[in-house]
Parts: C-alpha cells; structure tokens; sequence
C-alpha cells in the first residue's frame, strides 16, 4: 500500500544509540503496509505536548523490506530545536511520521557526493546496492568537518573499499586550512563526467558542487539531487 501524503502515523522508538558525538540513530516501529524508496525522507515530529507540529526532514538510513524504521540524526546542542529535544528522547517514547517525499532516488551507475548528513539517503541505497550485488564501481565522495564528524565509517569502507574518498575541510590543527572540494579536487578524483553524479549536504555545497561538475562536462540530467 502506497503511504498517502497526507498520512500521519504514530510510531514508537524501539532502540537509540549515538553513532558518535553529537549524531543518534533511532530505530522506530514501522506501521504495517509503509513504504519508501531508498533515497527518500519523512517528515517528523515529536508526540509530546508542545512539539506535534514542530516536523523536521530526515531521511529513511534502512530498506524498505525491513520491519523496523531508522533514522540517524544529527543532534544540534546550540539551540531548542527539535534535534536538540530529540537527545532526551529514547525508547519507548513516540514519534509522528507525516509525509514521505523525495526525488534524490537511484537511477543507475554513478557517484555519490556527500557532505555531513547529506550521506543518509545515499546510505539506504549503498546498503540497497551493497544487498544486491550492484554496489562495485560506483564511487563515494564523502566530505566532512573532521574524522569525528563522519558517519557510518566503518560500514562505508567495508562496502566500497577504494571507492571510498573522505575529505576533510577541516583539522584539529592550528594554522590547518579549510580545505573545501572545489574543480580541481574533482578533476583529480572524477575520471568521466559522463555518468551519473548524486549530490547531497547543505545547500551551499549542492550548488557549488553542482556547478563545477556542469563547467567539467556533466550534463543536467545526470546531476541528481533533492530540489
Ligand atoms: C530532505 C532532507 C532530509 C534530511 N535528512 C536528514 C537526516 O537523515 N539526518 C539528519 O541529521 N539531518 C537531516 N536533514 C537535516 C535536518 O532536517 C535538520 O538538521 C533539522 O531539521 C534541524 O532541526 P532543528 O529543529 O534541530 O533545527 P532548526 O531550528 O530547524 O535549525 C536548522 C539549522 O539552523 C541552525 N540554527 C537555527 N537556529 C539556531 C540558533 N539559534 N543557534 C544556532 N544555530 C541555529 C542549526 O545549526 C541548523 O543547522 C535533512 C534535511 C532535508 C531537507
């Protein structure tokens, strides 16, 4: 059964744990007959008294043949929003799926930009690709602030090996550099620009990304992102 836009179900957290600093993965009851693509977000709040209505964008991290949901979010301490909140909430509390949306799916063979957060949908399509022998000679670009920032290390370099590129814009280190993924780091690790590219992480970063990749060679239809 196809989820309705304007669906909302009601799920209980059935296990939480940090993945490392400040990012938590959720796992959640999957109400019977919902669906998702791989690629593909939900809307979601909180239900409790105060926070129903306050539905932030996550991405589904798991498959769609599973019984459970997960989500791994990035907790911001900074401010009472509703990361912030959803640190205090474990197991057993409840949360409010509302809309499933999304157009960042998997068309064919290509390479995975991501920035930060932005590697959660390309995380159910590499365990999607991964699962059904399809994952070999599509390439992961993943940038970060530090290796402590990075998501699902361990799991990436295990499923794509080589493939797998990190990039640090940023070091513990005094006089280090922002060092940002700009043409030239492109042209070194991207050997045809006539393939697909997914591109997914601030919205700075998909323009700019974006636009390099059109002035190397990557025509409109190939750049897939979340509009
Ligand atoms: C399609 C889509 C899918 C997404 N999937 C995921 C996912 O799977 N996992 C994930 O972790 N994130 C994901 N995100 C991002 C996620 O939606 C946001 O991080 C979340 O909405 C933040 O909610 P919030 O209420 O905590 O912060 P908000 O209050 O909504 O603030 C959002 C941003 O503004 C900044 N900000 C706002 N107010 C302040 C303040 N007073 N002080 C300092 N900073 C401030 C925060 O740093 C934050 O970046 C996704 C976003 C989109 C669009």
């Amino acid at each position: 059964m196809a989820n309705s836009s304007t669906s909302k179900h009601i799920v209980k957290i059935m296990e939480t744990e940090y993945i490392n600093y400040d990012v938590k993965r959720f796992v959640v009851e999957k109400p019977s007959g919902f669906t998702f693509i791989p690629g593909q977000s939900v809307n979601i709040s909180i239900n409790l008294p105060g926070w129903k209505t306050k539905r932030r964008p996550f991405s589904f991290t798991n498959l769609p043949d599973e019984d459970t949901l997960e989500f791994i979010i990035k907790i911001y301490r900074n401010h009472e929003g509703v990361t912030h909140k959803l640190e205090s909430i474990n197991a057993g509390k409840e949360l409010i799926l509302h809309d499933v949306f999304g157009v960042l799916q998997y068309q064919e063979k290509g390479i995975f930009i991501a920035a930060g957060t932005g590697i959660t949908p390309f995380i159910s399509i590499i365990r999607n690709l991964y699962n059904t022998k399809r994952l070999s000679n599509h390439k992961l670009i993943y940038s970060n602030k530090t290796f402590q920032d990075i998501i699902l290390d361990q799991e990436l370099t295990e499923k794509m090996g080589d493939n797998y590129i990190k990039k640090f814009t940023r070091e513990n280190t005094i006089g280090f550099i922002e060092q940002r993924i700009d043409r030239n780091y492109l042209i070194a690790h991207i050997l045809r620009f006539d393939q697909n590219f997914y591109i997914c992480g601030p919205q700075s970063f998909v323009t700019d990304i974006s636009k390099y990749l059109f002035e190397l060679g990557a025509s409109a239809n190939s750049i897939i992102i979340e509009e």
